[in-house]
């Protein structure tokens, strides 16, 4: 029977010569919230984007709810990803933005406009519709970047440090959206973060990455009571 879930297979990523992510295995569960954690330039992003079939991997193999992905392109894996810089359209409404992905892929205008209104309602921007992103606060703009990926119906959700252009009361608050929405949704929820409060506030499971290898992995508590090593207890246990 074919596992559910997203299931890394020895992937490796390397950059010309230069290996970035050397032999990663990991099984996360369907439904579950996992956070990859760890300093810059760690491989975080790299580990993220091979999911969302952005970068290709050197080597290893990717399944997403038993189908091996490996080779599909982004818009068939039934993923969508939730950048940092929110690349909202500035000449359209935030109707507009939402719209555009399903536009795009030539779904119906009745199906499009109920997607729209019932993102814009689990997000709360039902009364923000006819603005632009220029008109709008950057935890606004964050809810509409959050909002595209949610019309789209993914399997799996991918969020690569949302919250860290946001100041600091309002990435707390957008946190707490966050952990709404995994619990109303129930999707698969991966996410980047060199955050160790967001770690541990977020996650069912924590991973946590060290120049492109998995340390650790394991429940925040887990973690936090049982480092597997010192770099794992000074970069979790660090006061920010
Ligand atoms: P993180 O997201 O954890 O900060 P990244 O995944 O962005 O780390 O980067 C991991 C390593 O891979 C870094 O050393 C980075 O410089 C390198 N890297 C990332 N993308 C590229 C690229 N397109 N070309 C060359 N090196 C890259
Ligand atoms: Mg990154």
């Amino acid at each position: 029977m074919a596992e559910t879930g997203v299931i890394l297979k020895d992937i490796r990523k390397s950059f010309g010569n230069v290996d970035v992510i050397h032999g990663v295995n990991l099984a996360i569960k369907e439904g579950s919230f996992v956070v990859f954690v760890g300093p810059s330039g760690c491989g975080k992003s790299t580990l993220l984007r091979m999911i969302a079939g952005l970068e290709e991997v050197s080597d290893g193999e990717i399944e997403i709810n038993g189908r091996d992905v490996t080779d599909l392109d982004p818009s068939e894996r039934g993923i969508a990803m939730v950048f940092q810089s929110y690349a909202l359209y500035p000449h359209m409404s935030v109707r507009e933005n939402l719209a555009f992905g399903l536009k795009m892929a030539r779904t119906g205008r009745e199906e499009i406009e109920a997607r729209v209104n019932s993102a814009a309602s689990i997000l709360k921007i039902d009364h923000l519709l006819d603005r632009r992103p220029g008109q709008l606060s950057g935890g606004q703009r964050q809810r509409v970047a959050i909002g595209r990926a949610i019309v789209r119906k993914p399997d799996v959700f991918l969020f690569d440090e949302p919250l860290s252009n946001l100041d600091a009361e309002l990435r707390v608050s957008m946190r707490v959206e966050i952990a709404r929405l995994h619990r109303e949704l129930g999707n698969t929820m991966i996410y980047v973060t060199h955050d160790q409060t967001e770690a541990m506030t977020l996650a069912d499971n924590i991973v946590v990455l060290r120049n492109g290898r998995i340390e650790q992995q394991g429940s925040p508590r887990e973690v936090y009571e049982n480092p597997a090593n010192t770099f794992v207890a000074g970069f979790i246990g660090s006061p920010r």
